[in-house]
């Protein structure tokens, strides 16, 4: 559990997990959401800003155990907030340890995040946090991110991620795999592959094989894609470079072995601005890459970011960008306007452009994409599409298409007498679209 370090401003949890392979299940997923978030682990309860002990109470010698490890942690670290089986019964640690900062239950992994929030809240970054702007949601039981690797070969000049994290450290792919079944097994119906560049995948280990149930599995997009499509799952996969091997994994896709859906950071299409942050792969192929995508695969789904108003951007490297995007028809897109962030090196950049223009640019891209947008979405109107519900209470039925992220992209709205759970997958016949969403019956 514990990760190799880099200099790092991440805030740092300790995690003590005792117990059994259903606790350590939990401790997993609790261990995935906090690094989703950008949290590091610490080894040692003196570099942690708080510790979680995953306690477990299953006979008096258990219980016995993990209320020494809760006195431990306090005695180390003092801030410790205590899930698991024990958290079943509060008033039994409350009573030794009053100063315990949260109890939680067994497989309250929301419960155990928020808690950490509370102590030292997760740092949010716009420009490169692996989780959607809109700041830290929990993720529900159904969904779940995976993380591939660490760090970052890049050096895009806006990007201060490879001088906090470091270079690629790619997972072993039996090691990921294994963590993307247990997910599987523990009721997880979408799988988010993320990373810092998640068509990277293996390069920094040249595609080391791993075991993978008595099978060698390289550590390389094409074949973890591979693997992980056969677990039952969706998987979806983001932070995508447009690098020319990643047209071998189109054909997973229009086979229904993953998702088809592509989340690329593409930020501009202006060669010079292209040029002048440093990004990896360039332009100039990359809109034939993404017609011969979609006749391969019609469905598939194209998410991306940009950044407008960044440092030398003229209106001609502006009307460029909005030519590409007409030229492109990308589903769903997000974009920034450019701010400095300490330390990176766009700040010296020469040309910073006004806020005034960098507001009018935004305007004018966010127009042009919503008519994009919404021209796409009104193309699945009368089809009969596959829904994974994410929501049901007195508000309404809400889920999401394959085309569609959590948090970041559109819902479908339902309407339905039947009685549908989260985390189930129905066919909605779709009836109506606006910008963003989908609505449908079933
Ligand atoms: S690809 Fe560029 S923007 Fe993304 S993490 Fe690496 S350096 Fe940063």
């Amino acid at each position: 559990m514990l990760q190799k370090s880099h200099k790092s401003v991440a805030p740092k949890v300790g995690f003590v997990s005792l117990g059994c392979a259903k606790a350590l299940v939990d401790s997993e997923r609790i261990l995935t959401q906090l690094r989703a978030e950008g949290y590091e682990f610490a080894p040692e309860y003196a570099k942690s800003d708080v510790v979680i002990v995953n306690t477990c109470g299953f006979l008096d010698s258990a219980r016995e155990e993990s209320l020494s490890a809760i006195g431990e942690a306090l005695a180390e670290n003092g801030k410790v907030i205590v899930t698991g089986c024990m958290g079943a019964t509060p008033e039994l640690i409350r009573n030794r340890y009053p100063d315990v900062l949260a109890i939680t239950g067994p497989q309250q992994y929301e419960s155990v995040v928020n808690a950490v929030h509370k102590v030292i809240p997760p740092q949010h970054d716009p420009h490169f946090d692996l989780l959607p702007p809109q700041g830290v949601k929990l993720t529900p039981r159904h969904y779940a991110y995976l993380k591939i690797s660490e760090g970052c070969n890049n050096r895009c000049s806006f990007c201060i991620i490879p001088k906090l994290r470091g270079d690629l450290v790619s997972r072993p792919a039996g090691d990921v795999l294994a963590e993307a079944e247990r997910l599987v097994q523990s009721g997880v119906k979408e799988l988010l592959v993320i990373s810092q560049d998640t068509s990277a995948y293996g390069i920094d280990t040249k595609y080391a094989k791993s075991d993978w149930k008595g099978r060698e599995v390289r550590a390389k997009f094409l074949d973890l894609c591979r693997e992980l499509g056969s677990l039952g799952a969706w998987v979806r996969l983001h932070y995508v470079y447009p690098y020319p091997h990643v047209d071998e994994v189109i054909a997973l896709m229009s086979d229904g072995k993953i998702l088809p859906y592509l989340d690329i950071p593409f930020q501009h299409a202006s060669p010079k601005i292209l040029k002048s942050m440093r990004r990896p792969a360039s332009s100039e192929k990359v809109l034939d890459r993404i017609h011969a995508w979609r006749k391969q695969c019609p469905d598939m789904t194209l998410r991306s970011t940009f950044i407008v108003g960044f440092p030398g951007e003229t209106e001609e490297d502006f009307q460029f960008l909005l030519n590409w995007l007409q030229e492109a028809q990308l589903d769903r897109v997000g974009c920034f306007r450019y701010e400095n962030v300490s330390d990176a090196d766009s700040n010296t950049t020469p040309g910073h452009v006004s806020e005034e223009v960098k507001e009018e640019r935004w305007n004018r891209f966010m127009a042009t994409q919503q008519a994009i947008s919404t021209a796409r979405l009104k193309s699945k109107v009368g089809k009969t599409i596959p829904v994974l519900i994410d929501e049901v209470d007195e508000n309404g039925i809400v889920g999401r298409s394959q085309g569609d992220a959590p948090e970041i992209d559109g819902v479908v709205h339902i309407k339905s007498a039947k009685r549908l759970l989260p985390g189930s997958i129905v066919p909605v016949a779709v009836t109506a679209s606006d910008a963003y969403d989908l609505f449908g019956a079933y």
